[in-house]
C-alpha cells in the first residue's frame, strides 16, 4: 500500500488558498489470462465514503479516468481500473495468447454469468472447444474477482469515453465510397427508421437535452436516478429491466439488482466528465 499526501493551491477570485486533497492508497491484484498479465489497480482514499465506487475498464479511455481521480481526491472514495497494455499506447481491448492461439476480449463484455455468452465474447481463431472453454474459465475468474471488489458498494459508477464522430462517406480510390456509421452516442438508443437494434431494445426510457452534445450522457438502472438526472436536464438513458445480456457490467448489475450508473463522455472531455460526476455525487449523496 502506498500513500500520497496532496496539498494544492488554487486561485479563487484572485485569492490563493490551500485545498487539502485526500490521500490515496493503492493495491494491485494481478490476473493471468493466457500469457498476459492484467492488473486490477484499486485506489482507495483515506476518506472512503463508501457511497459509490468508480469502475474504469477501458484502459485507453483516459479522460474518464482522470475525471474519476479528481473526484477521488476531492471527495474520497474508491476507484478501480484495469491495466494490461504492453506497448506505448493504452489499448481498449485485452489480448493474450493461450495454447498457441491469440484471443481478444472487450473488458466490458466479460461479465455474463452465462458461459455460452461469455465464450461468444472471446474473439479467437482457435477451433478447439476445450481450449476455448479453458480460456473462458480464466476470463470468468477475473470477471468474478472484479465483481467481488465492487458489488459491496451501494452504487457502481462506471467511467467511459466515446469517439463521437458523425456518419461520413469515405472515398476509396477506384472503389467508390464507403459509408461509415456515426459512432456510439445517446441517439444510438433511439429507434431510427423503424429499425430496432440490440441497443434500442436495452433502453426503457430516454431524456435528451438538445443543448448537450450527444456524446455526454448517463445510463442508469434505477428509475429514480433517471428522474433526478432528467430533472437536472442532463442526457440520460434508463436501461430496460430485462436487457439483452451482452456481458456488460450494466447488465450484470441489473441482474443482481445493483444500483449502476454509467457516465459517458467524449474522449479528452475531462472537464465535462468531471462536471457530470459532480452531478452524480450530489444525487447519490443527497447533497
Ligand atoms: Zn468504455
Amino acid at each position: 500500500m502506498t500513500l500520497i499526501r496532496n496539498v494544492v493551491s488554487v486561485i479563487i477570485l484572485g485569492l490563493t488558498v490551500s485545498v487539502k486533497l485526500f490521500s490515496i492508497g493503492t493495491t494491485v491484484r494481478v490476473f493471468n489470462l493466457g500469457d498476459a498479465k492484467v492488473s486490477l489497480q484499486i485506489y482507495t482514499a483515506d476518506n472512503n465514503h463508501n457511497q459509490y465506487v468508480f469502475v474504469h475498464v477501458h484502459e485507453n479511455e483516459k479522460a474518464s479516468l482522470e475525471a474519476g481521480f479528481k473526484m477521488l481526491q476531492k471527495y474520497g472514495g474508491k476507484l478501480l481500473t484495469l491495466k494490461h497494455s504492453t506497448g506505448d499506447l493504452p489499448n481498449r481491448n485485452i489480448t493474450f495468447n493461450y495454447k498457441g492461439k491469440k484471443y481478444e476480449i472487450d473488458p466490458n463484455r466479460i461479465f455474463s454469468t452465462n458461459k455460452l455468452i461469455l465464450i461468444k465474447t472471446l474473439n479467437t481463431d482457435e477451433k478447439n472447444e476445450l481450449y476455448i472453454a479453458e480460456a473462458a474459465d480464466q476470463v470468468e475468474s477475473m470477471a468474478k474477482a472484479i465483481w467481488e471488489e465492487i458489488s459491496n458498494a451501494p452504487c457502481i459508477v462506471a467511467l467511459h469515453n466515446n469517439k463521437n464522430f458523425p456518419e461520413d462517406c469515405h472515398l476509396k480510390f477506384l472503389f467508390g465510397a464507403k459509408l461509415v456509421e456515426e459512432s456510439y452516442n445517446i441517439t444510438s438508443y433511439v429507434q431510427k427508421s423503424g429499425v430496432m437494434t440490440e441497443t434500442t431494445r436495452s433502453a426503457a426510457d430516454i431524456y435528451i437535452n438538445p443543448a448537450i452534445n450527444n456524446s455526454e450522457f448517463f445510463i442508469v438502472t434505477l428509475a429514480s436516478d433517471f428522474k433526478q438526472i432528467a430533472e437536472r436536464r442532463f442526457n440520460v438513458v434508463l436501461q430496460h429491466n430485462q436487457p439483452v445480456d451482452d456481458g456488460s457490467l450494466s447488465v450484470l448489475s441489473q441482474q443482481k439488482s445493483m444500483r449502476y450508473i454509467n457516465a459517458e463522455a467524449k474522449h479528452e472531455n475531462v472537464h465535462i466528465q468531471f462536471e457530470m460526476l459532480e452531478i452524480l455525487h450530489d444525487i447519490i449523496t443527497g447533497s
